[in-house]
């Protein structure tokens, strides 16, 4: 169904629970801080929940072992937000505005395909959303995805 009631807390709590076995292995530290009065959105919960997938598998990748990774959750106005921050390698300002281009990887071949973020990109056009990116190299980056609480397509 594509026109669902959806929770973006749970799917928060679904997709860090998804991923529990991959994140405990590599010790990595896991939180999320969600609030509590965010309202339910109108949207396709499968493809939000492979949006937040593709964000977090991205930012494991990035902290490797040892690091923490953030989801955080927010309504500002009539959308809600949530953050994806990871303590990662973080990426440079030069490669910043191509990392959502199709088959854009920096990864060794087999490993990335480099249309991961491409993906979450037009899936969150459709939807209704945007996705912005912020990074220091050395220290981390988030990526922020924004939904109406209606989205205007459905
Ligand atoms: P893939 O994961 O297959 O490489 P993506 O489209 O998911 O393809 O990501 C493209 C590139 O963007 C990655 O190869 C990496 O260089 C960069 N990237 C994405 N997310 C992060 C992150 N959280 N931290 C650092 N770099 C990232
Ligand atoms: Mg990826």
């Amino acid at each position: 169904p594509l026109h669902e009631d959806v929770d973006l807390n749970m799917l928060a709590n679904q997709t860090t629970s998804f991923l529990e076995n991959e994140t405990r292995h590599r010790d990595i530290n896991v939180a999320c801080e969600l609030d509590q009065e965010l309202p339910l959105i109108t949207t396709d919960s499968n493809q939000l929940q492979q949006v937040i997938l593709n964000l977090l598998e991205n930012a494991i990748d990035a902290v490797g072992e040892n690091g923490s990774i953030t989801l955080s959750t927010r309504r500002e106005g009539d959308r809600v937000v949530m953050d994806i921050s990871d303590t990662g390698a973080g990426i440079a300002k030069e490669l910043l505005p191509k990392v959502f281009d199709p088959f854009f990887t920096t990864k060794d071949a087999g490993e990335g395909t480099g249309l991961g973020l491409s993906i979450v990109y037009s899936t969150l056009n459709k939807l209704g959303g945007t996705i912005d990116v912020r990074s220091e190299p050395g220290r981390g980056t988030t990526f922020t995805i924004s939904l109406p609480l209606n989205c205007p397509y459905f």
